[in-house]
């Protein structure tokens, strides 16, 4: 047996096919322009390229784009007074610091410090806090995203036992909030977990969110199973010339497509499912400041 691969890539140009839609019809309707505020401190290569293409992919939607800038050396309150000064702005309803912030900074006060109506990365602890009492709120993308695949994928995924492997905040433990949701069977392991194989071995869906290449084995995957990789490693590939390097993800893919009937590849699966749902975020985040029903969005 060979798995279908899950084209991430497909499933993210259609999600934003039709986030554009509906936020053509907000504006149509309202009289509203979505506006995503992203502030990046320092200049780290991969946040740049991060939120240019953050950028581009909010203007293409047809939202308003604002991106600002702060100095490697910049203090700790002078991002958060930035934080609030478009916790405040009508024209922002969308606010994302990128991180990894310089190491002066706390994270954990960044996200805080963000309003939860405008948290489109869901990471405050109000949003996952909602997201565990399985009420409407901000949902982490990436964990978003990787359960839009799962749905679009697997249809009803009631009584299905759903494995996942990693439990951060920012990827692990909303996904296993959001399967649960679906009335999954949700197992959640992590670096201290015992007979880690054979848990993995008992799954029908088996996500991996862990951040160690290839760590999945082949004889890891139950036949059948649906395989979610949100592992991004970057590895030397000396194969492909001197300097370069290749993305793998926590999952031995050509291995494991031989057991699981469908699987994301690294690059092109969860990955551009991101910024897409930061996306949906945006939208969903202006229609609850402005009291407008999704719905009526006709999304
Ligand atoms: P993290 O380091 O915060 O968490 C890793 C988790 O893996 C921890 O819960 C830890 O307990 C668990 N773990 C570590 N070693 C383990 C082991 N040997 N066996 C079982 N569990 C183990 O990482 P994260 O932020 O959750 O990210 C996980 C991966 O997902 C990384 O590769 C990251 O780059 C990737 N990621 C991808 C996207 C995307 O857009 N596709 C977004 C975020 C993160």
């Amino acid at each position: 047996m060979s798995g279908t691969i899950i084209d991430g890539k497909k499933h993210a140009i259609d999600l934003r096919r039709r986030i554009k839609i509906a936020t053509n019809n907000l504006k149509s309707k309202y009289g509203i322009t979505p506006g995503l505020a992203v502030v990046l401190v320092g200049n780290d290569p991969a946040s740049e390229i991060y939120v240019r293409n953050k950028g581009i992919q909010t203007k293409e939607a047809g939202m308003e784009s604002l991106e600002f800038r702060l100095a490697e050396d910049s203090s700790e309150d002078d991002l958060l007074k930035k934080v609030e000064v478009l916790n405040n702005d009508s024209a922002v309803n969308g606010i994302l610091v990128q991180f990894p912030v310089p190491k002066h900074m706390s994270q954990q006060k960044i996200i805080e410090t963000i309003l939860p109506l405008k948290d489109v990365d869901g990471l405050h602890p109000v949003n996952a806090g909602y997201l565990a009492s399985g009420l409407k709120g901000m949902v982490p993308c990436t964990p978003q995203g990787a359960a839009i695949l799962i749905k679009e994928t697997l249809g009803e995924l009631s009584g299905l036992h759903a494995v996942i492997v990693g439990r951060s905040n920012l990827v692990g433990k909303p996904i296993a909030q959001l399967l649960l949701k679906e009335n999954c069977t949700v197992t959640i392991c992590h670096s201290r977990t015992k007979d880690l194989k054979e848990t993995c071995l008992s799954a029908d869906i088996l996500v991996a969110a862990v951040g160690i290449p290839e760590l999945i084995k082949e004889d890891w995957v139950k036949p059948g199973a649906t395989i979610i990789d949100v592992g991004i490693n970057r590895l030397d590939a000396p194969e492909k010339g001197p300097g370069k390097t290749k993305l793998v993800g926590d999952v031995d893919y050509n291995g494991a497509i031989k057991n699981a009937s469908s699987i994301t590849p690294v690059p092109g699966g969860v990955g551009p499912m991101t910024i897409a749902c930061l996306l949906l975020n945006t939208l969903i985040a202006t229609c609850a400041q402005n009291n407008i029903e999704f719905s009526d969005l006709g999304f």
